[in-house]
């Protein structure tokens, strides 16, 4: 399988082969020859599928061989985040590059004024979130009713997110005859809904869930408690030289709290999360793909589609409360081929959401305990508060390691010690597994 045999012209052949693709990804192969029947379509795909370019190219293609005498809004891409909107127009310029359409951003949370200039200069493709995009029709700064090509990337999350509403507003000021593309990782009723109303006569296409199966993806979970983490992190990272690392935090605040301590001890780090402005976080995942900050730690909504090349790494610092989450973080890392791990910190409250997450991928993930950092076995599950002042962040930790009791002395023959480690690790895990609170 080619991308030429998928029946693509030249001008994409050669920026797709220029970007280093030899062959096409599953969903590529499935959705492009559709797409450019003009068929509409259902498409069951997440990030790292190589899901972008498999509407991003036949769009070019089907835009670029009829072409009105002006320019104006022909294509529309919804996305649910500024940074999948960001990204997404990155790959349209990208794949685009030989072909003379122009696209443009809007987004909101920057100035509106030079995306008014960029329209009345002329646009082919927008890639919008909802919100300014209507913002832009209020104002009469653009107009919808020209286009031909529509397309709801991340539905799921766009409905997650609370956009049915506007997703609904937008529609309805789109021409009636137009071929419609929706994107959605997962299927829930409301995804089916929307999608029957939305689609004609689609063709449905699925790839798998890249990371519930994927083998490119090594996780594990150290058992640790809440007050050590950011200890045990640093010393991980640090040791180990890691380079590029996502880090994935439940709150704002624990965000930058665990930036700020990266920081501090000289491992260069940056937060993204909604209370940062768009160009603080644009340039903070600049700044982590141009490897110039080691650690980006996130919350999950900034993380959203965030596609970074043969990501390394990805940890888990707290786990989400929604497993789901659990398979939208960790496929950030194994991507398009590459070998990812994702690790997560568990602390005896989380013991639950461990057990939740297991469950949604059907196997265990193997567990251990860092010498140095053993969870206190005094300590017992407490639930956990969502927002700041949540226990994981109160707790005190322990000043230096110098102060934890030492069970291992050196007099002890290593055999002796080893035994100990093994029993003491057992009765840890049985501890975290016999944890529920619901
Ligand atoms: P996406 O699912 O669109 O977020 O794409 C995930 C990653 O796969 C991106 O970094 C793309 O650059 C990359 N990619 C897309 N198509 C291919 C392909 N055919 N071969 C190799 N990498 C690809």
């Amino acid at each position: 399988m080619t991308f030429q045999s998928l029946g693509l012209i030249d001008p994409l052949l050669k920026a797709v082969t220029e970007q280093g693709y030899t062959t096409p990804t599953p969903i590529q192969a499935q959705a492009i020859p559709s797409i450019l029947k003009g068929q509409d379509m259902l498409a069951g795909a997440q990030t790292g599928t190589g899901k972008t370019a498999g509407f991003t190219l036949p769009l070019l293609q089907i835009l670029s061989q009829n072409r009105p005498k002006k320019r104006t809004p022909r294509a529309l891409i919804l996305t649910p985040t500024r940074e999948l909107a960001a990204q997404v127009g990155e790959s349209v310029a990208t794949y685009g590059k030989y072909l003379s359409l122009k696209s443009t951003i809007i987004f909101g949370g920057v100035k509106i004024g030079p995306q008014i200039s960029a329209l009345q200069g002329g646009v082919d493709i927008l890639i919008a979130t909802p919100g300014r995009l209507l913002d832009h029709v209020e104002q009469k700064t653009l107009d919808l009713s020209k286009i031909e090509l529509f397309i709801l990337d991340e539905a799921d999350r766009m409905l997650d997110m609370g956009f049915i509403k506007d997703i609904r507003r937008v529609i309805a000021l789109l021409p009636k005859s137009r071929q419609n593309l929706l994107f959605s990782a997962t299927y829930s009723d409301e995804i089916k809904t929307l999608a029957s109303s939305l689609l004609h006569n689609p063709c449905e296409v699925e790839v798998a869930r890249r990371n519930t199966s994927s083998e490119l993806v090594k996780q594990s979970v150290i058992l640790v408690d809440c007050a050590r983490k950011s200890a045990l992190l640093g010393e991980i990272v640090g040791k180990n030289k890691w380079k590029q690392v996502l880090v994935f935090t439940r709150t704002k605040h624990g965000a930058n709290k665990l930036s700020d301590y990266f920081n501090k001890i000289g491992i260069t780090a940056a937060a993204i999360h909604g209370n940062k402005s768009q160009a603080a976080r644009t340039r903070a995942l600049d700044d982590f793909k141009k490897n110039k900050v080691r650690v980006l730690v996130a919350t999950d909504i900034a993380a959203r589609g965030i596609d970074i090349d043969a990501l390394p790494h990805v940890v888990n610092f707290e786990l989400p409360n929604i497993a789901e989450e659990y398979v939208h973080r960790i496929g950030r890392t194994g991507r398009a081929g590459c070998e990812g791990e994702a690790l997560s910190l568990v602390c005896i409250d989380e013991a639950d959401y461990l057990k939740g997450v297991e469950k949604l991928i059907k196997k265990s993930i193997p567990s251990r305990i860092v010498e140095g950092f053993e969870p206190d076995p005094t300590i017992k599950a407490q639930p956990i508060m969502q927002g700041r002042g949540g226990r994981g962040n109160s707790q005190k930790p322990r000043s230096n390691d110098s102060q934890r009791p030492k069970n291992r002395g050196e007099e002890r023959g290593r055999n002796d010690r080893d035994q100990r480690g093994e029993r003491n690790q057992k009765d840890t895990k049985e501890r975290f597994a016999q944890n529920t609170r619901r």
